[in-house]
């Protein structure tokens, strides 16, 4: 049985999202911003064919937007983030073996088909996909990641949206005119690096010698020239295991000085990784609470500090990450100063079930918290995030990010469902 991976990567994902529940965005050039309104992270066709480029700060395209009358809107992310798992639920039902790449990209394991089912199969899983969360992906596939990856650069521009990879003679013609810079893991740098060698093109690479590789350059190269060569190296890696650390931290809309909003903001981060921390199941016992102030204003210095606070019992409890967080900011902060970002992260993480229960900690009350903060995750994933939080981070958030051309929150707030008249 030869191995085939399929990649499916969503098509121009965030801007789909928002034409899901917005059916009137069809055929119109939209982008979407990255938080604080800064650039354009998501463009749809008709946008890119305006020239606008991935990444463009938005004040150089302000005329190009408004003499097209481009839709713009702000990052919704916790609709990308319902809408990926959407995504992710339906492909599931297509391979046993899944592996989410990204918020957008995923692989399949489909080694158990025969060739020539895979075209037909691909295209299944397109339609699918597209009927059942009216996302539009591409599908690439190969008997490596990295060739399918390649694939899925040819699906783009298909009109089928499914591409396979796999007859030799096929890939040396693919090959022969990618640029190494597209290959998976490669990127610029590397591709300028490697140019200077002689290697230009993907075919360049899986040509090279790989002990010649693996000497002049590194392991993870090598890989990549096997994994051209059609020799896979990395497998499908299930479920993402749990992360070692956790943070929560985002810059202001605008520039933040009192103490209290300050005091708010790490209340409010902090909360988030408390949240985090019971859903993957992990204590902390170490905090780290940092603020800075905006590196790229011309008027006063740059301030940066950040502060270790270690917590008596390992936990993850909000009261507890809120107090101790808190404890960690007022050693940091700096009167007078204009603050642009603070964050909280969580260090030194351990499984809830690995923790000694100390004798300084009554059991019963210990229990007694646990289940407050279920019942807390609980209404929060049935009502919507948010939809009951500690008072100290604050009710109006006058310090949270500026996201002024924001779509409703479709997806978790039974208000602002989509109306069909
Ligand atoms: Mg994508």
């Amino acid at each position: 049985m030869n191995p085939i991976f399929a990649l499916i990567d969503c098509n121009s994902f965030f801007v789909s999202c928002e034409k899901v529940f917005q059916p009137h965005l069809e055929g119109q050039p939209v982008i979407v911003l990255s938080s604080n309104d800064g650039c354009a992270i998501a463009r749809s066709n008709e946008a890119k064919a305006l020239g606008i480029q991935m990444g463009a700060p938005l004040f150089k395209i302000q005329n190009i937007l408004r003499k097209n009358r481009v839709k713009v809107f702000s990052s919704n992310f916790s609709l990308y983030g319902d809408m990926s798992a959407r995504v992710m639920e339906t492909l599931k039902t297509f391979s046993p073996s899944l592996e989410v790449y990204s918020i957008d990209e995923a692989f399949l394991d489909l080694s158990s088909l025969r060739e020539e089912e895979l075209f037909s199969y691909g295209s299944q899983i397109r339609k699918i996909v597209k009927l059942w969360t009216g996302i539009p992906v591409s599908i690439g596939m190969g008997s490596t990641k990295t060739l399918a990856k390649v694939a899925n650069h040819i699906a783009k521009k298909h009109p089928f949206g499914c591409y396979v990879l796999t007859k030799l003679e096929d890939i040396e013609e693919v090959l022969r005119t990618f640029p190494l810079q597209e290959v998976w893991g490669i990127g610029r740098q590397w591709s300028k690096k490697l140019s200077y060698v002689g290697l230009r093109t993907a075919w360049d690479l899986a040509q090279a010698d790989i002990d010649w590789i693996r000497k002049t350059f590194n392991l993870s190269l090598a890989r990549t020239a096997l994994e051209l060569k059609g020799l896979p190296c990395s497998n499908i890696e299930g479920l993402v295991s749990s992360k070692k650390s956790i943070i929560s931290s985002r810059s202001f809309g605008k520039s933040v000085k009192s103490f209290e909003d300050l005091q708010e903001a790490i209340s409010f981060h902090a909360s988030k990784v408390a949240q985090k921390l019971r859903q993957q199941k992990s204590v902390t016992a170490l905090l780290n609470v940092f603020i800075r102030t905006n590196p790229f204003h011309a008027e006063g210095a740059y301030y940066t500090n950040s502060c270790i606070v270690p917590l008596i019992f390992p936990s993850q409890d909000t009261a507890v990450l809120i107090k101790a967080a808190r404890a960690g900011l007022e050693k940091i902060f700096n009167k007078g100063l204009d603050y642009k970002k603070v964050g909280v992260m969580a260090l030194s993480l351990a499984s809830e079930d690995q923790i000694p229960v100390s004798i300084f900690q009554n059991s019963k009350d210990l229990l007694k918290r646990q289940t407050l903060l279920k019942t807390l995750d609980k209404l929060n994933g049935q009502f919507g995030r948010d939809s009951l939080f500690f008072a100290s981070e604050g009710v109006h958030k006058t310090w949270c990010s500026k996201v002024s051309l924001k779509s409703p929150s479709f997806t978790q707030d039974w208000t602002q469902l989509p109306r069909v008249r």
